[in-house]
């Protein structure tokens, strides 16, 4: 609600990778099932900023991405919306209570505030849908946490220590995931993931996070980046 967003259309967007598809100009132009296209009138989104005008096609074509855009550009809604449309497109289905849950969708995100704003915006963007999403984050009574996912879990947000915990525990099996996402990316250990479409978000891009993205990503991954982010 009255953000302004124009300033981030000055930036300079470059894009390497091999076919990459071409920007979204409006929400309108994807075939996302009609829950979700209110779900992102309805939380104010009117057009996609940037980082979402790029992300957004590459994720739905199904290829990894590397998107690097500064603070405040829009990046959580970059992957949610394509994720969650693919979701739905797929078919999910609710999940029951069980004790152990097997999550099509991780994302991580180094700090609990960072993480549960991000589960915040699932939420909305979920709503109407039977696509649970489920955060755990440090500071929280663990039996609180694991009934939490135990009640179902399509969406799991976590920070990466809580995340490792709970699959320590076996409350969580990876074999079901098709998206993982590492939001500020700078922390993440190969877990044992099978075949995945990986989603890596930054604002800056130092070395540090080049390393990881060419170590988890596909080869054929794209690189975005907005704004002459360092
Ligand atoms: P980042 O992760 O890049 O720091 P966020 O995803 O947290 O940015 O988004 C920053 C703010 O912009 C949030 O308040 C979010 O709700 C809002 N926002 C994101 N995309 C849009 C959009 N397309 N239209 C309007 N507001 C948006
Ligand atoms: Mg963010």
């Amino acid at each position: 609600t009255g953000m302004n967003f124009d300033k981030y259309d000055e930036n300079t967007v470059q894009v390497s990778g091999q076919d990459a598809p071409a920007p979204l100009m409006s929400f309108a132009d994807t075939n996302m099932c009609d829950t979700l296209t209110m779900n992102i009138s309805k939380a104010g989104y009117w057009k996609p900023t940037p980082v979402q005008k790029y992300s957004i096609p590459i994720i739905l074509a199904g290829r990894d991405l590397m998107a690097c855009a500064q603070t405040g550009s829009g990046k959580t809604a970059a992957f949610l919306v394509p994720v969650v449309a693919q979701m739905m497109r797929d078919g999910v289905t609710a999940s029951a209570f069980k004790e152990q849950q097997e999550p099509e969708c991780i994302i991580t995100a180094p700090t609990r505030e960072l993480i549960y704003q991000i589960f915040l915006e699932a939420r909305k963007f979920v709503y109407g849908t039977c696509i649970r999403p489920v955060v755990i984050y440090g500071g929280t009574q663990t039996s609180y946490l694991i009934r939490q996912v135990e009640q179902g879990c399509n969406i799991l947000c976590a920070t990466p220590g809580r995340l490792l915990d709970i699959i320590g525990r076996g409350k969580i099996g990876l074999h079901n995931v098709k998206y993982l996402v590492l939001d500020e990316a700078d922390r993440m250990l190969d877990m044992g993931f099978g075949k995945r479409q990986t989603l890596m978000f930054s604002a800056t891009f130092p070395e540090e996070v080049q390393r990881l993205a060419y170590e988890f990503l596909k080869t054929d991954f794209i690189f975005v980046v907005v704004g002459c982010a360092g």
